[in-house]
């Protein structure tokens, strides 16, 4: 179903792939802006995990019979594409549950067995909790201290300040590629450069940058780059980490099970390769057969497409938003994903997002798992809007819409 055509791409034919979007909610039609939280699948993913329940489900790698080859090809294929897709060698890519795991693995077999007194874990103002609290488990374990590199009030790295802060004693930095809560789009090419320089290991989490745009993780130079599948059109429960081999190599596994070894007995276990080291028992198979054809759909739309059809989207709900007396977006990077967090002067972020529940929008409000970003910027809660590729230029204005409706009731 090519939705492609002399490099047009025909985007009602791509919204309507997601059957998801047809329902209403409360009465109303449904206007889905929590993309940042999740995004919705299209029906090749829906079909794709359907078909194999349907004829090929098995275990990976265990058994010799024919539904056991299929359903290990299945999972390995979308280890090959998933790499393609992000320019990295198969081997190097570890599936996993989604960045959450990832970065855990990271702290806990990378970081944990290395890093002591002495050493020090620099973390962005801007990170999410799962690029966060790992960092604060192996802090307290290991005797290293945490550093923040903070932001400016736009919502950007203060890169001055960052390049400072990469002091001897920092041997690992964390930064996400692109904000859950700002929509910044960290310029992590040359951050890396500049820590790789001084041998400081880079952690990159990806989560918001794959579902916006084209990654190529090799170009970026960092050590390790994590992210989920369930915000790319994926299952949830899917993701992976990307490691150099020299890293993967050196880990001790994280996890102890069945498909992690090579031979076990009593007098010891050999354990398996990597990536196979870091992926112990059954994984999320039919998850990963979706993942496959989720990348097939992104690769066949275009990450070109998706960045410049959001981009638009985004210029559009700012300017509308800023048109709003009393709104404040936070995070006005120059270079931003389609993420709007905002709060309206005298309502609550809550109040808001329950009474637009009411008018079908569907919007996030709370602290993002972001807590201490939210600190920086002296607020206890924002709302966030985040509209994806598959929303329209008439869902932008029903919201705003729907905003300016609520507002007036909250008084
Ligand atoms: N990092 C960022 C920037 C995120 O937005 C999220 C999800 O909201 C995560 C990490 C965690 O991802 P997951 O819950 O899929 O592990």
């Amino acid at each position: 179903m090519p939705r492609t055509h002399n490099g047009q791409v025909d985007w009602a034919a791509v919204r309507a792939d997601f059957p998801l979007l047809l329902r209403e909610v409360h009465g109303k039609p449904l206007v889905y802006f929590d993309n940042a939280n999740t995004g919705q699948k299209p029906v090749s993913v829906i079909e794709a995990i359907d078909g194999f329940y349907r004829r090929q489900n098995a275990n990976v790698s265990r058994a010799v019979h024919q539904l056991g080859t299929e359903a290990t090809d299945a999972y390995e294929g979308t280890r090959r594409r998933l790499a393609a897709f992000v320019n990295v060698r198969p081997d190097e890519l570890v599936l996993c549950s989604g960045t959450t795991f990832a970065i855990n693995l990271v702290a806990y077999s990378w970081a944990l067995p290395r890093l002591g007194p002495g050493d020090t874990i620099l973390v962005s103002r801007m990170e999410h909790h799962a690029n966060i609290v790992p960092w604060q488990l192996v802090a307290e374990r290991s005797g290293a201290k945490i550093r923040v590199a903070e932001i400016t009030p736009e919502g950007t790295l203060d890169l001055d300040a960052l390049t400072r802060a990469m002091t001897p004693d920092v041997k690992l930095l964390a930064l996400t590629h692109v904000s859950n809560v700002l929509g910044t789009v960290n310029p992590v090419r040359a951050v890396c450069r500049e820590a790789r320089r001084r041998g400081i290991v880079t952690v990159i989490d990806g989560s918001q940058a794959l579902p916006h745009r084209k990654v190529d993780i090799a170009a970026i130079g960092c050590d390790f780059y994590a992210f989920t599948g369930h915000k790319m059109c994926g299952p949830t429960g899917t993701g992976a980490l990307w490691a150099r081999r020299e890293h993967l190599q050196a880990m001790p596994p994280f996890l102890g099970g069945g498909e992690m070894i090579k031979e076990v007995s009593f007098d010891g276990t050999v354990f398996n390769d990597p990536p196979h080291r870091f992926e112990a028992g059954t994984p999320n198979i039919a998850g990963f057969v979706g993942l496959g054809a989720a990348v097939d759909y992104l690769d066949r739309l275009g990450m070109d497409h998706i960045e410049a059809r959001e981009a638009e989207l985004l210029a559009h709900l700012t300017e509308a938003l800023t048109r709003i007396d009393g709104l404040r977006i936070f995070g006005t990077a120059p270079e931003k994903a389609a993420v709007v967090s905002f709060l309206v002067e005298g309502a609550h972020a809550h109040d808001l997002a329950t009474l637009l529940d009411l008018e079908g929008v569907a919007i996030r409000s709370g602290q993002h798992c972001a807590h201490p970003l939210l600190q920086f910027y002296g607020v206890a809660a924002t709302c966030r809007a985040s509209p994806a590729f598959y929303n329209t230029h008439e869902e932008i204005d029903a919201f705003v819409a729907a905003l300016r409706k609520v507002r007036k009731l909250l008084g």
